[in-house]
């Protein structure tokens, strides 16, 4: 018996790889090292307990949005949620992908936006960023003119880099998409609380701007899959169109609402993130061999002088699990380290200063 091949343009691609290893430091996939706040828990699993079980969602996740919308400042209509950004960018594939359209990255960047482009069809056209790992505005706009893609994504703070663009850069892309008056431009933020300022504010009806915000890093939500879009109306209608009915679950919806009443408590974890990528970049920057990149995330890249996946074993080996880059072009070496707790960090820089001092 023979099984039916997918399709054709699915047979060059690898499965999402991110190893899930049992290991007592997880610094590996950039989520909060603190669960959420007991009163959020409560709050949640209590109105969890009011739901009637057997009805659908509300399909709209109308409170969801509008408690979205009443704290971005912008109207419910703008507010498109998911299960995770990476559904909202899916969705925005579906939407605005497929064949004979092009999505545009640039390299190196988070793998997703181009994986999820080729499983909708999409063609990639990858662009490449400067050596400090920033977009160049002048060949962005180069190649917008160029490719006219469907979809620009743009990552800022970037995975895996951790660099924040500037909002010229970001006005000086728009201005491009605007003038070819076609595409969107998609600016995932999945690290925007650590940055200085977001894309959020340019969003408006007639403005082919997409922001992609997620619940799974500093509101220490990732075990509930919780992402939005903040998008002009017309385009979130486009995505309600082709998302599937009831696809955010009750649990989900409500946590999303309940989580935030607790934004003092969010505010103060990413101020003590920040304070403590600061302690480890600098405790970093003190180890012998390692180049470490600025960041404006929860994480930071580092280069090493030498084989980046020997040292990824070693850590491992040692208990401690970082993201291993050194297979991707240009960062050749490069080992992606989430800030963990104080506990965590300096467990991970002990085993890092062994294992650099073995290899020695
Ligand atoms: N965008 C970026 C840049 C990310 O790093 C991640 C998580 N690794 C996501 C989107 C997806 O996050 P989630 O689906 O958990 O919201």
């Amino acid at each position: 018996m023979t099984l039916p091949s997918p399709r054709d343009e699915l047979a060059a691609l690898e499965r999402y790889h991110s190893p899930q290893l049992d290991v007592t430091v997880r610094l590996n996939t950039n989520e909060s090292p603190f669960p959420p706040p007991a009163g959020f828990v409560d709050a949640w699993l209590d109105a969890l307990r009011e739901v009637p079980l057997h009805r659908y969602p509300d399909r709209e996740a109308l409170r969801l949005r509008s408690a979205l919308a009443e704290r971005l400042g912008q109207p419910p209509t703008r507010v498109f949620p998911a299960n995770g950004s990476n559904e909202v960018l899916q969705t925005l594939l579906l939407a605005y992908g497929g064949a004979g359209r092009r999505a545009l990255v640039f390299e190196p960047t988070y793998a997703l936006h181009a994986h999820i482009a080729r499983i909708t069809g999409t063609t990639v056209v990858e662009g490449e960023r400067r050596d400090d790992f920033l977009v160049s505005t002048s060949e962005a706009r180069r190649l917008i003119a160029v490719e006219r893609p469907a979809v620009t994504f743009l990552c800022s703070p970037n995975n895996p880099t951790g660099m924040v663009e500037a909002r010229e850069s970001i006005q000086a892309l728009l201005a491009e998409v605007v003038d070819h008056g076609e595409g969107l431009l998609v600016v995932d933020e999945a690290y925007g609380e650590f940055a200085g300022w977001s894309a959020t504010e340019l969003v408006a009806d007639d403005v082919p701007l997409v922001v992609v915000r997620t619940y799974s890093k500093v509101w220490s939500m990732a075990a509930l899959r919780l992402g939005f879009a903040v998008a002009p109306a017309p385009v979130v209608e486009q995505l309600d169109r082709v998302v599937l009915p009831y696809h955010l679950a009750v649990p989900t919806q409500l946590a999303g609402v309940e989580a935030l009443a607790f934004d003092t408590e969010m505010r103060a974890r990413v101020d003590a993130l920040v304070a403590e990528r600061h302690r480890l970049s600098t405790a970093l920057s003190r180890l012998p061999g390692l180049t470490v990149y600025p960041s404006g995330a929860n994480f930071v890249l580092v280069r090493v002088d030498g084989d980046g996946h020997a040292l990824w074993q070693r850590l491992v080996d040692r208990n401690v699990l970082v993201r291993d880059f050194s297979h991707v072009p240009r960062l050749e070496g490069c080992l992606r380290i989430t800030v963990g707790t104080m506990a965590e960090d300096d467990q991970l820089l002990v085993a890092l200063r062994d294992c650099l001092e073995d290899a020695a």
